[in-house]
């Protein structure tokens, strides 16, 4: 249905930086390009292979076939392990089945992995600090033998079953919200004064860099369009920090958003998109918008991001 728009000002649009895909992300992605180009189609990928519907759409149509556990998948067959990493069962039932495995898992959860279980054999309790059905979390947590206890709030401190003095440690997920984190880690030091842990550092770089871009964003615009998907945890953490910065903001997918309405009161517009989520998507919802409202746009000044991962060899 036609809106009339003839009386709306001009959108200011303002563009985060840095933005979009990240390092682990392109190299998921080129990861899965590359398996189909040299396997042929189709090969499996468990759990979609970063959280966004475009990204794994163009993949199922080049022949990926994304399935969520080991059993979905034929013997023998070519299989991706996902950006988020996966636990040691995993990979031991991916063994059973002869699986041959190529491992999309991002080097930077690799190094929690590594971490965690660092802590384990020093004897070491180990808390992770996440959320709770991220696919990042179970595969954080199934690669130590003991059941680690999970804290998602703080409030899941109370609850944690191990004696002031006890030998413990945390890791944290990749893209946990910075300022939360602290908050908590600064619980856990003020019960467990020993604890031992990375501080913030478990959360990449590509997360920090893209909340501190958003916090200049919302500090600017009225209102945040966060493009990424609903159970992307970096999304969520992006429309959280804009909110909690003052903007209004919401989680678009970019592709069949319903945007009119949001935008009848806003002058000044940021969009940012969690790393994830490709450019194509801002230019989309960017090409989308002109339609109803008369824009000028700046690219605010970032870091600038210089980070690659190595493909496999055998790629
Ligand atoms: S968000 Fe961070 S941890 Fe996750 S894939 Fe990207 S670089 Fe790796």
């Amino acid at each position: 249905m036609f809106k009339n728009t003839a009386n709306l000002p001009k959108l200011q649009i303002f563009l985060a930086n840095p933005r979009g895909f990240c390092a682990g992300v392109e190299r998921a992605v080129e990861i899965v390009e590359r398996t189909i180009l040299k396997y042929g189609a189709p090969v499996y990928v468990r759990h979609e292979i970063v959280h966004n519907k475009y990204v794994v759409e163009g993949l199922r149509a080049k022949g990926a076939i994304f399935v969520e556990e080991i059993s979905e998948i034929p013997e023998n067959a070519v299989t991706i392990f996902s950006a988020h990493g996966v636990s040691e069962k995993v990979e031991n039932k991916s063994k059973d089945k002869n699986l041959k495995i190529i491992d999309a898992t991002c080097p930077l959860v690799k190094k929690v992995h590594l971490q965690a279980q660092k802590f384990e054999k020093e004897g070491d309790k180990v808390i992770l600090i996440g959320h709770k059905n991220h696919p990042e979390i179970e595969g954080t947590s199934g690669r130590v033998k003991q059941e680690v206890f999970i804290v998602e709030n703080i409030s899941d401190i109370d609850n944690i079953p191990y004696e002031e003095g006890s030998e413990i440690s945390y890791v944290t997920q990749t893209t946990l919200s910075v300022d939360d984190t602290k908050n908590i880690i600064n619980k856990l030091k003020s019960k467990f004064p020993n604890i031992k842990g990375p501080e913030l550092n478990n959360i990449c770089y590509a997360t920090q860099n893209r909340q501190d871009a958003v916090k200049k964003l919302a500090i600017i615009a009225d209102t945040v369009f966060v493009i990424g998907a609903k159970n992307s945890s970096n999304s969520n953490r992006l429309k959280d920090i804009a909110e909690n910065f003052g903007a209004k903001s919401y989680l678009l997918n970019g592709e069949d958003d319903e945007i009119f309405d949001l935008l009848i009161n806003t002058k000044i517009l940021g969009i940012t998109a969690s790393a994830s989520a490709p450019e194509i998507l801002i230019e989309n919802l960017i090409n989308k918008i002109k339609i109803i409202r008369d824009i000028e746009i700046t690219n605010l000044k970032g870091i600038e991001e210089n980070i690659k991962f190595k493909i496999p060899k055998e790629l």
